[in-house]
Parts: C-alpha cells; structure tokens; sequence
C-alpha cells in the first residue's frame, strides 16, 4: 500500500483514538496549507463541510489522491477520483522573495493565512521559511511580482527494508506530518484570532470617536443655545431702552 496513504490514514485514526470529533479526524487529515482551493476558508472549514455532507472528499489538491483515499476510508466511503477543478497536487513548496524588488507594500503580509512573512510598510519583506505552506496566496496580490515559488525539502522518504523497520518508519513519517500540520493549524488559528481581535478593537475605537463626536455635538448645541438666548436678552432689553 501506498506509503503517503497509510501516514495520512494514521492520522485521521491517531485523532479518532485520541477522541477527536468527526471534524478533528477529518481536520487531522487535511494538509494545513490554508489554501482555499477546496472553496472553503481553509482546512478546518473544508472538515467541516465534509462531515456535513456539504462538500465532497476530492475537493483538496494539496492532499492530493491519497488525501481522497485516506478521507474515503476514515469515512467508509467510496473513493473518489482528486477533483481537477479544484487544481493540481503539487510538490511542497515554499515563497521566496526577491529583496531587490520588493517595495515593502505589506499586502502579502496581509494575504498569508498563517502569518510566515516578517517585515512592515516600507520595509523589505522575508518568508519564514518553516511557517510557510506553499498556499500561493501572496502570489497574486504582489504588485511588483517579485514572490517566487520554490520547492522545498521534501520529508524524508521511506526505504523498503523488513516490516518492522517499515512500521517505524511509518510512524517516524506520521510524526513528522503531525507536527508540520499542527503547527500550521496552529498558525492559521492564531491568524484568524488576530484579526478578529484587530476588528474588534477597531470597531470599539469607532464606537468611542461616535460617541465624543455626539459628546462634542451635544455641548456645541447646548452652547449655541446660550449664546442665542443670551443675544435674544440683549435684543429685548435694546428694544426695551429704545421704547421708554
Ligand atoms: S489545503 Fe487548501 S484545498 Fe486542502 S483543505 Fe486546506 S484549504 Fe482546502
Ligand atoms: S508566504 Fe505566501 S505561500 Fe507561504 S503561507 Fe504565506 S501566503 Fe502562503
Ligand atoms: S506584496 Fe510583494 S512588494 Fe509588497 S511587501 Fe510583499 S513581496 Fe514586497
């Protein structure tokens, strides 16, 4: 059997023996790489759908056929061929960004679902190697096209040998693939967190500069009601003088 195949099964089964829901199994499964080509906002909501029946299991070309196949048999289901639409599997990669270009213009900071580019505005842009999936969703957003793609080191591959030196290695491969989806998991969590917090911050700031700018409208109201009652005395009492 396949050995991509039977590392991706371990870990939906790793999930379901650590008491995951159907979702955590499914989640366990999915690559991490946030990408969005499932029509999903990421991984964790592609899980999901699957275990809704909403979407179907062959939409993740990250995953790849044995993603499919892995899915189909945590679920009892039958395999389905890896959907094109959705895209191609690729090889792992990883974002590179050509210093010499780069304006420092923050968008594809903006755009990384787990937060893997260091930098600022004005300020030349780098990838955090290890933190980036391969997502490719800085690539369009890049005005002067200066994010290149890049194979990355691929996991160490599994060599034939007896059955037992197979299983360990199996197992050394599973937690290797754990720790590389969690932590992207992980990322994209504290990603999603972040920007609600930003939201939420930012939506209180316009609520506090509503509410001085009534404040002030209030006072200035008030104010000028004075000063009208104020003139509309002098006014009296002028007509007043004139009449006697
Ligand atoms: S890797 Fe991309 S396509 Fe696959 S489930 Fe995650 S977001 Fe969807
Ligand atoms: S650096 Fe680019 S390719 Fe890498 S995770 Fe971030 S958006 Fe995706
Ligand atoms: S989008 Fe391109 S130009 Fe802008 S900061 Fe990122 S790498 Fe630099």
């Amino acid at each position: 059997m396949n050995e991509n195949f039977l590392v991706l099964l371990g870990l939906g089964n790793t999930a379901k023996a650590e008491g995951k829901s159907l979702v955590g199994q499914i989640d366990a499964i999915l690559p991490q790489t946030q990408c969005t080509q499932c029509d999903f906002d990421g991984c964790k909501p592609y899980a999901e759908a699957i275990a809704t029946g909403e979407a179907e299991i062959n939409q993740c070309p990250p995953g790849g056929q044995d993603g499919v196949d892995a899915l189909a048999e945590l679920l009892g289901r039958e395999a389905l061929p890896l959907n094109e639409a959705h895209g191609e599997t690729k090889p792992r990669r990883i974002a590179v960004v050509d210093e010499k270009v780069c304006i420092g213009c923050t968008l594809c900071i903006q755009a990384c679902p787990v937060d893997a580019f260091v930098g600022s505005s004005k300020v030349m842009t780098q990838v955090i190697a290890e933190e980036c999936t391969g997502c490719d969703l800085c690539l369009p957003v890049c005005p002067v096209d200066c994010i290149d793609m890049v194979e990355s080191k691929p996991i160490e591959q599994i060599v034939q040998s007896d059955n037992s030196q197979r299983i360990e290695a199996l197992n050394k491969r599973q937690v290797q693939e754990r720790a590389i989806r969690d932590n992207s998991r992980s990322r994209f969590e504290f990603h999603l967190s972040r920007i609600e917090r930003n939201k939420r911050e930012r939506d209180d700031l316009l609520k506090s500069k509503m509410i001085t700018l009534k404040e002030k409208m209030a006072k200035d109201k008030a104010l000028k009601e004075k000063i009208n009652a104020a003139l509309e005395r002098v006014k009296k009492s002028k007509e007043k003088n004139e009449t006697k």
